[in-house]
């Protein structure tokens, strides 16, 4: 057997991650390697920090990519800041909140739920109740971009709320920064984590961070060790961190690490507000294409991503069967809907290069013919389908 070359098919990516990446992140990747210590490299990875901290609007000194993809950034926060026994509060209104009380527990911390619907925002009220009654809480955590419902939560508004009660605030912007207005310093954010792949439109992989003083603060008085040694940010300094002399702490992702500089240079070239801007007018032309097939959203209107749309599947029509066929047929990928709402939404992503209008008009005609399709041949199994496409 001879195992040929990979190549492969050529997709819009309309879903929640990864976004469609640039020909010239693309272009920038296939560079030459070089060594993670060389002068030039270190000269790279200094942009990457400046630039980082213009997307997350911050000059946090700690501002680096984690070499691992979002969750490895949501994990950096939780085994950094949180000591065994610490209480945290964590609001959970999707998956990502759950899995950030599941990081709560893995490292001996003592979670307490804000519960929300899924499709609804965290309620800051419900935030300032609890924390009422947990005064010894250390921490809160929160999503602001939930990409499993496609819905954005009011984050200046619960980072002000954890600070009236002493506590460091946690935020999972992985889908949200480079979409949506995201102002780390303004809005006084102690500890942030975000991925490559969706608005930034880079390769998955790397996880941008950012710890303000307080956070570092915590970190350097804890009692015990940080508990993972790859993300122990005591240690990741020494390669990242201020002037001093770069360190050996693991290799850095060379190629990875061009990708997101290009993707970076991009966000500048365009602007950050330009491209906040983009993603929320783009969506409104989603949104008249889906209004205009009878389709409606599963989110109430000031509180929907313009990035990451849940849409209610139709009656009649198989939700798995919609997916397939645009992936088959129209070479688009969309998401289906996570936990509690599986085969209930799918979710519509319009992320960095992704979002664009001639992807809006793809696919709302695309989603048009499929489900007219669907419901002209409502009844017949999926294995009918096939042959009558083939
Ligand atoms: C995608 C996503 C993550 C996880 O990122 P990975 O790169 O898949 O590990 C975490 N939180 C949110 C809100 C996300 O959308």
């Amino acid at each position: 057997m001879t195992t040929k070359s990979f190549n492969p098919p050529v997709r819009t990516l309309m879903g929640p991650g990864p976004s469609d990446v640039h020909p010239r992140v693309l272009a920038a990747m296939a560079r030459p390697t070089i060594g993670h210590l060389d002068p030039a490299f270190v000269e790279m990875m200094d942009e990457v920090k400046a630039m980082l901290q213009y997307a997350f609007q911050t000059r946090n000194e700690l501002t680096m990519p984690v070499s691992a993809p979002g969750s490895a950034g949501m994990e950096t926060c939780f085994v950094n800041l949180v000591e065994p026994g610490d209480k945290v509060v964590v609001c959970v209104n999707g998956v990502f909140g759950g899995r950030m009380k599941e990081n709560v527990v893995r490292v001996g911390g003592v979670p307490v739920i804000v519960e929300n619907a899924w499709g609804d925002p965290v309620d800051p009220d419900r935030l300032e109740d609890t924390l009422g009654k947990h005064r010894d809480a250390k921490l809160v955590a929160f999503v602001h971009a939930e990409t499993s419902t496609g819905v954005r939560s009011d984050a200046k508004t619960l980072v002000e709320i954890a600070h009236r009660h002493d506590c460091l605030a946690i935020v999972d912007a992985v889908t949200s920064l480079g979409g949506i207005p995201l102002k780390v310093d303004e809005w006084n954010i102690d500890a942030i984590y975000s991925g490559s792949q969706k608005c930034l439109s880079c390769t998955p992989g790397l996880s941008p961070v950012s710890f303000n003083e307080r956070a570092i603060e915590k970190i350097r008085h804890r009692k015990s060790p940080v508990p993972s040694w790859f993300l122990d940010l005591t240690l990741v300094m020494g390669y990242w961190g201020g002037s001093s002399k770069r360190t050996y702490h693991h290799t850095a992702p060379v190629n990875a690490l061009y990708g997101l500089h290009e993707a970076l240079v991009m966000l500048q070239e365009e602007g950050l507000e330009n491209a906040w801007n983009r993603h929320q007018h783009t969506h409104l032309a989603l949104r008249a294409g889906i209004e205009s097939l009878g389709l409606r959203f599963l989110v109430r209107e000031e509180s929907r991503l313009p990035h990451l749309n849940a849409i209610t599947v139709p009656d009649g029509v198989d939700e798995a069967q919609i997916r397939q066929i645009l992936l088959s047929d129209y070479d688009i990928e969309i998401g289906a809907g996570l936990g509690a709402l599986a085969g209930r939404i799918f979710r519509i992503g319009l992320m960095g290069q992704t979002c664009r209008m001639k992807n809006v008009s793809l696919l709302v005609s695309a989603l048009k013919e499929t489900i007219e399709r669907l419901r002209g041949t409502a009844g017949r199994t999926g294995a009918e389908l096939a042959s009558r496409r083939a």
